[in-house]
């Protein structure tokens, strides 16, 4: 009798867990020649500083979203939790990591250094002891109990130690990038790039931009990136739930940055940020150079052989989107305007004797104000 109790019990237990089984919905983004392409969110923050989510808790959502890869990035300076939460820089990694591990996500650690502007916030990832990148000074001002980020400002003002700290972490092999260059909260007269960053870029030092933050992109910042050879990232920054996230930001989609890895694992992400392999995935927009974003609509498109001729010789096509990329289409020789939604199909017609149409993908840019163009054949 006990033993039947044991079991029924135990089949409870596995009933329960069969129930809460978590189903993934996959991002379908193609692989360009040579390379996988990754889905990655940079900028994430948690009850480590001034986020309301446990580590663990973000590593499940972006798994439930399709992302591969995150890195938590805790503010440094900025701790309102510490009088419920002490502060340790390495709690978030910590537990977010082995977490990871279990759901095949790649979690990196990261930290975000947090100052006036410039430079502003930057987010150093793949170190690997973030308590070493606070300054001595973080340290008093952490003691000096205030939970004022105001504070941190104004005694930024006379202590420009952001160099010791960006020093630190990059001697740990950190992958650096200024984040939300156009936050109206630094930026109150508008974007700009400094002679601090321009110094931090001669460097070395600095080496990627976010392009994309929250629900703001920067056209300014895409072209920094494209005239200095930097990174482009495009990252959630997300403090709440993702619940919360998605109706409070009210962007379609929660950024992605596009990593373009010839391994899957840690080194593989930092070769590829390193080498400016990535493209910015934000709301229906794709940001990137042309040699990334002219095989990512190739690799996304398929069309059919010719499956009817109309009385006037016109041959009717499929244009099948496999992707879950959004593709606005014009051709560039008429009016004609195709909005290949993801994973759809549209019908197209192509006059007699033509072999060839150029198309402009109106949300592809490949420049701040210059579309991908894109040239598709038939037969
Ligand atoms: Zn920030
Ligand atoms: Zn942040």
């Amino acid at each position: 009798m006990k033993k039947r109790i044991y079991l029924s019990i135990l089949f409870f237990f596995l009933t329960i867990s069969g129930f809460s089984q978590l189903v993934r919905k996959d991002m379908n983004v193609p692989d360009i020649p040579g390379y996988t392409t990754l889905k990655c969110d940079f900028h994430i923050h948690t009850v480590f500083s001034d986020g309301n989510v446990w580590p663990t808790v973000r590593v499940e959502e972006a798994w439930l979203l399709g992302y591969d890869a995150i890195s938590i990035t805790d503010h440094l300076e900025y701790q309102p939790h510490k009088k419920y939460i002490p502060i340790q820089h390495n709690a978030s990694y910590e537990i977010a990591k082995p977490h990871g591990d279990r759901q095949d996500m790649i979690v990196i650690q990261g930290s975000e250094i947090t100052r006036v502007m410039p430079p502003g916030h930057l987010n150093a990832i793949f170190i690997h002891d973030a308590t070493s990148i606070e300054t001595e000074r973080i340290k008093h001002m952490h003691a000096a109990e205030t939970h004022r980020h105001d504070y941190l400002d104004s005694i930024d003002q006379r202590h420009q130690d952001y160099l010791l700290a960006i020093e630190e972490a990059f001697n740990q092999g950190g992958f650096i990038f200024w984040n939300h260059p156009g936050w109206a909260a630094q930026a109150p007269e508008g974007i700009k790039i400094y002679d601090v960053h321009k110094d931090l870029i001669k460097k070395g030092w600095l080496k990627g931009i976010e392009v994309a933050n929250w629900n703001s992109w920067y056209p300014e910042a895409f072209q920094w990136c494209l005239d200095y050879g930097l990174t482009m990232l495009s990252n959630s920054d997300i403090h709440q739930t993702e619940g919360i996230y998605e109706k409070s930001s009210k962007v379609a989609k929660r950024p992605v940055t596009l990593v373009f890895v010839a391994e899957k694992s840690v080194e593989g992400i930092h070769d590829a940020l390193e080498n400016a392999r990535t493209a910015v995935w934000f709301n229906e927009k794709v940001i990137g150079k042309e040699e990334f974003l002219q095989p990512l609509f190739t690799r996304s498109i398929d069309i059919s052989d010719s499956f009817f001729k109309d009385s006037k010789h016109n041959r009717f096509y499929n244009l099948k989107n496999n992707s879950d990329f959004l593709f606005i289409l014009k051709r560039v020789d008429s009016e004609t305007q195709i909005e290949l939604l993801p994973q759809t199909t549209a019908i197209l017609s192509v006059e007699p004797n033509r072999n060839e149409i150029t198309f402009e993908v109106e949300n592809f840019l490949v420049e701040p104000n210059k579309s991908l163009s894109v040239k598709l054949l038939f037969d």
